[in-house]
């Protein structure tokens, strides 16, 4: 008899988004002349940039002929991208990663997802609350947890975010083995300084533990004092994993890019204590269950790194950033707590209520979709996403009716 892997049961129902879609249909459907606005949206919504798009289709065309056609490639990636990542986004930053510490993938999702496969099970991972669910779930998969009671899995360390501490969670006060951070945040915006940043390394440090930066929304950070990656932080080199992406960086959500960052310094350790490279673990790992991500997209996102390509992508983000600063600027005036929004796409705010409740008082007074703060943890719950990535007008549009509605 074939038996499945039963850990999957204890997954939880993806309720949120589709009481979303249900809630919105509902609305829809009792008000067939009104016009919705989505800022639940956690994908971008804008075109490529000019640069990506010449690079790509010049990569087709090389593929189309034989003297440059291209079969398999590293399944690292190209060193071509490799090169530029490596020198522009870390060493121009002062940050020491060389080209073959990085491992181009076709997702920060896959990435965040497959890591954890090279760690053993019965370690003890620490994981924020709100949280993007792709860490909670792919160790549930794994089997790092028991059951799901009262909205939580028994087995996770929770680091909780709350208005007191701005959504960067304290040290834990126990012992962990991983740790998940995302900066800036995704659901909560919030962004982590360099200081804050340098205690959970140092925390890392003293108990030979791994931290996993998701620093998918990097390219948001426009405070300089911000850190863009966590191996501009002392010390980190030894114990940091880092995930980028050009999903929202370039608008790469449908085109497939990212990349991890493993240093030949991050160690991890046999259960008798020795000494384990996990850049040697994850090579493995990657040339075993991976081909690469294919040759156009990589042409693509190595045009990122020319001068047009920057100049294009700063303004794609900067687009968004707009869309951000209005959002956060008229939810403040109508006196919400905002946290984001500023570094980053997205403005968590505090609605004073259930986020259910907010969430449907925005849907039926103003027409407007957010998402629900409490489908991303308990901690959520109170708070409310909204998303920058629409275009200006109908951000314009919703933040008119969600004034007139809610003054
Ligand atoms: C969008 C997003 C990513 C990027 O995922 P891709 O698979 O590269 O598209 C990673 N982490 C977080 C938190 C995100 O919101």
């Amino acid at each position: 008899m074939i038996t499945i892997n039963e850990n999957y049961n204890k997954l939880q129902a993806s309720y949120l988004f589709a009481e979303i879609k249900n809630r919105t249909a509902a609305f829809q459907k009792a008000n067939p002349d009104r016009e919705i606005i989505k800022l639940g949206i956690g994908d971008v919504t804008r075109p490529l940039p000019q640069a990506c798009i010449d690079a790509f289709h010049k990569a087709i065309d090389e593929m189309a002929d034989s003297k440059t056609f291209r079969g398999y490639g590293p399944e690292q990636g190209y060193e071509f991208l490799r090169d530029k990542i490596a020198e522009q986004d870390f060493r121009a930053r002062g940050a020491d990663i060389a080209p073959d510490e990085i491992f181009v993938s076709d997702g920060a999702k896959c990435d965040n997802g497959n890591i954890q496969e090279i760690f053993s099970t019965d370690i003890r991972v620490a994981i924020p609350d709100p949280v993007y669910p792709v860490y909670v779930d792919t160790n549930v998969m794994a089997g790092r947890t028991g059951s799901y009671d009262n909205g939580r899995y028994n087995g996770i360390i929770y680091l909780e975010g709350n208005n007191e501490n701005g959504f960067i969670p304290a040290l834990p006060d126990e012992k962990v083995d991983v740790i998940y951070l995302c900066f800036p945040n995704n659901p909560s915006g919030a962004t982590i300084s360099k200081k804050k940043l340098q205690e959970w390394v140092d925390f890392a440090r003293e108990n030979k533990a791994i931290i996993l930066y998701d620093a998918a929304y990097e390219s948001f950070i426009r405070d300089k004092e911000l850190p863009r990656s966590i191996f501009e932080i002392e010390g980190a080199r030894d114990v940091a994993i880092e995930f980028r992406s050009f999903s929202k960086t370039a608008g790469f959500t449908g085109i497939r890019c990212a990349f991890a960052v493993v240093p030949k310094s991050c160690l991890a350790y046999t259960k008798d204590g020795t000494e384990q490279s996990l850049h040697a673990l994850w090579y493995r790992r990657q040339s075993t269950k991976f081909n690469g991500v294919s040759y156009p997209v990589q042409r693509a996102a190595e045009a990122v790194y020319t001068e047009s390509g920057k100049t294009q992508t700063k303004e794609l983000i900067d687009y968004y950033l707009k869309n951000a600063a209005l959002i956060r600027k008229e939810m403040s005036t109508l006196g919400f707590e905002c946290i984001g929004g500023e570094n980053s796409p997205y403005i968590w705010i505090h609605g004073q209520t259930d986020s259910w409740e907010f969430f449907d008082r925005l849907l039926n007074k103003a027409g407007v979709v957010c998402t629900p703060g409490a489908g991303f943890g308990k901690c959520g719950e109170g708070y409310i996403r909204i998303s920058a990535f629409n275009n200006y007008e109908n951000v314009e549009k919703a933040m008119g009716r969600i004034k007139e509605a809610l003054k």
